[in-house]
């Protein structure tokens, strides 16, 4: 090294940041992006001098993680507000399915890229997805810039052809994309839910994701009814089920979990699974509470997520953070439950844990890739700072994200989409929208009120 100035790609100045990796909060900072790695942050008096080709102003802004959402099916954002107030069964079996099985490939490609703007313009970097036509989904993704972990969804329903087409299918997806877009896009397997899959299945996709050294998505204990069911068929809970035939491992990611038993809760700490905790589709589905605290208690690691948009029916993550611990709060009486520090953590390094990609992302450290927010923090909702968490978690909203950067690219700044045209994605999404009532059944169409614009 020279005794001239340190190069970078991007410098950030005069921010407040939050690095999530143990450390205080550092104020008046600097980070230095080179080649899409963090290469420094720190306070910017003891910052070494750097050249860089562009300069971001922080000042007046909070530097953070950017925010993972750790369970979603973003081509959902097609059915949003179609099917309001309904009874879980109901909206699944009279609406949505029937309107899933009219998609097509351009369908979710176009649902995802508005997923896409819509987790940009409020502070996602990260969203784990799954669903299907994945192929589509990386399409997105590419072109955004976003990080995607990839799970093609797999559904058996009594099936046994379909579900062995679809692990094909997901397999293949695996071996096109995982660790794919210089490390943007990883894939886990989709298995839907225990209730959907028959055990047979689930051990086949265990062993092609162990042969694939990839990990397992899937809904665990979101309905009572199925559980329940489950309970009745096999003697067992879902988690001991899951247990039996081996799929209990730190790269199983189960969302939901809301009946789960102390020994269940025991089984999936020893195994080291995580959890996708989605409290605003839990709440809006009228699912149930999980036991977020005894998971924690137990040290299992629990990341956040929006799912569907058609369930919450937003992808804010600052909504979720909020939500996430007022939730709790209120199931354990307590409002010491789940302080605003801890959320925060679950929305972006624990996060990664989850997705097991703490090694690339989650914190503001150097060697990590540049997966970072700015938040302007001159609002009036946002005034005074005295707990900067705090602040995050009850009082800020994704609006107020100002400029976001994935592996070192700028997405946006000053709320603008620098990757892709966000109004003629709008644009595309609503026709697909209307385009796909226009081809679905006339009972489907009844229960569906349309507002034309
Ligand atoms: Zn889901």
């Amino acid at each position: 090294m020279s005794m001239s100035q340190l190069r970078a790609d991007i410098i950030i100045r005069k921010c407040a940041i939050l690095t999530m990796n143990g450390r205080d909060i550092i104020k008046r900072g600097l980070i230095a992006i080179k080649d899409g790695s963090i290469i420094y942050v720190g306070r910017e008096v003891k910052a070494p001098q750097f050249e860089a080709d562009k300069f971001i102003d922080g000042s007046g802004k909070i530097a953070m993680p950017g925010l993972i959402n750790c369970h979603t099916h973003a081509a959902m954002s097609l059915f949003r507000s179609i099917a309001e107030d309904k009874e879980l069964t109901t909206w699944l079996r009279e609406v949505i399915w029937p309107l899933e099985s009219k998609l097509k490939p351009e369908d979710v490609y176009y649902g995802t890229l508005l997923s896409c703007v819509e987790m940009i313009k409020s502070g996602t970097t990260c969203f784990s997805d799954m669903y299907f036509y994945e192929d589509m989904v990386a399409k997105a993704v590419a072109e955004t810039g976003l990080r995607c972990v990839l799970s093609p969804g797999i559904i058996e329903a009594g099936q046994k052809f379909l579900g062995r087409l679809l692990l094909r299918k997901a397999v293949k997806i695996a071996r096109k994309y995982h660790k794919d877009l210089g490390g943007r896009i990883s894939v886990m397997l989709g298995p839907h839910a225990l209730y959907s899959c028959s055990l047979q299945l689930l051990k086949k996709i265990n062993e092609e994701a162990e042969n694939l050294n990839v990990g397992i998505h899937i809904h665990l204990a979101e309905s009572e009814s199925d559980s329940t069911n489950i309970k009745n068929l096999y003697g067992k809970s879902e988690v001991e089920l899951l247990n039996d035939i081996g799929l209990l491992k730190p790269n199983l990611l189960a969302a939901h979990c809301i009946y789960l038993s102390d020994r269940d809760i025991a089984l999936m700490a020893e195994h080291d699974v995580k959890v996708a905790y989605n409290p605003v589709s839990n709440m809006k589905l009228a699912s149930g509470i999980p036991k977020i605290k005894d998971l924690l208690d137990a040290d299992v690691i629990v990341g956040l997520g929006t799912d569907g948009p058609a369930s919450n029916n937003s992808l804010d993550m600052f909504d979720t953070m909020k939500f996430a611990t007022l939730l709790q709060k209120i199931k354990y009486r307590d409002p010491r439950v789940l302080p605003a520090k801890k959320v925060v953590e679950m929305a972006t390094i624990d996060g990664a844990r989850a997705l097991g990609l703490s090694n690339l992302v989650g914190s503001i450290e150097v060697n990590k890739r540049a997966d970072i927010i700015l938040i302007d923090a001159k609002k009036p909702h946002l005034t005074p700072i005295h707990d900067l968490y705090a602040t995050l978690v009850y009082s800020a909203r994704g609006s107020d994200v100002n400029t976001v950067i994935v592996n070192g690219k700028v997405l946006m700044e000053d709320r603008n989409i620098k990757t892709v045209n966000e109004y003629e994605i709008l644009k595309k999404a609503e026709e697909k929208a209307q385009d796909l009532l226009s081809r679905s059944d006339a009972s489907v169409r009844r229960l569906i009120k349309k507002f034309l614009t």
